[in-house]
């Protein structure tokens, strides 16, 4: 039982630094660290790339089963199995984090979840890059003020993801209710570098 509550208590935990790490470290630090840099490069860009997101598992794993483990077990007291397992509830919730945020850039969605959780994240890309920084939960944009609910995202059409795009590069029917593109600039890398390290919105142009 306590195993399953550890294991629970590290994954919501990994939540709340998804919000805190993507708002704070990477967005508010516009650049000034490895990660945000690479954040910040993963907004100017149209195609996702598995970025060189090596250090950030190094990081998860040694916070996760280090810091973590360590502090359930000698600060809370809880036995090393329960403590093991807040570690790896860490650790685990981070993995559907990384698979998740890769789906939403690589593939329509499926479920009703799905179809929210990219709504709330490219709205995050093309509308306000300083809100909806959770990407698997909206709950922490909700308890810190930074929640924006998305009924449709307007995308520029050189930005666009390719699974909503039609050969003819109009959105799909049946995303139609959802999303739109807009514009037919094309992309040049600097200027979309320099809106997302100020964190801009990309022009609809
Ligand atoms: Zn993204
Ligand atoms: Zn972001």
């Amino acid at each position: 039982m306590n195993v399953l509550l550890g294991f629970l208590a590290g994954a919501v935990l990994w939540t709340f630094g998804e919000y805190t790490i993507h708002r704070f470290a990477f967005h508010e630090a516009r650049g000034r660290n490895y990660g945000s840099k690479e954040h910040l490069r993963h907004h100017a860009r149209r195609d996702y790339t598995l970025w060189n997101n090596w250090p950030a598992w190094l990081g998860v794993l040694a916070v996760g089963l280090g810091l973590w483990r360590w502090a359930a077990h000698d600060l809370l007291g809880l036995s090393w199995p329960a403590a093991w397992a807040v570690g790896a509830g860490w650790v685990v919730a981070y993995a559907h984090y990384e698979w998740l945020h890769m789906a939403c850039h690589l593939w329509a969605p499926r479920t009703r979840y799905g179809a929210f959780v990219r709504r709330h994240h490219f709205h995050h890309h093309f509308g306000e890059p300083l809100r909806n920084h959770g990407v698997t939960t909206p709950f922490w944009d909700v308890a810190f003020g930074t929640y924006t609910p998305v009924e449709r995202v307007v995308v520029p059409r050189r930005m666009a993801m390719r699974w909503l795009l039609d050969d003819a590069g109009e959105v799909r029917p049946e995303l139609r209710s959802s999303y739109e593109v807009r514009g037919r600039a094309p992309l040049v890398e600097d200027e979309e570098l320099q809106r997302a390290f100020a964190n801009e919105a990309p022009v609809l142009a």
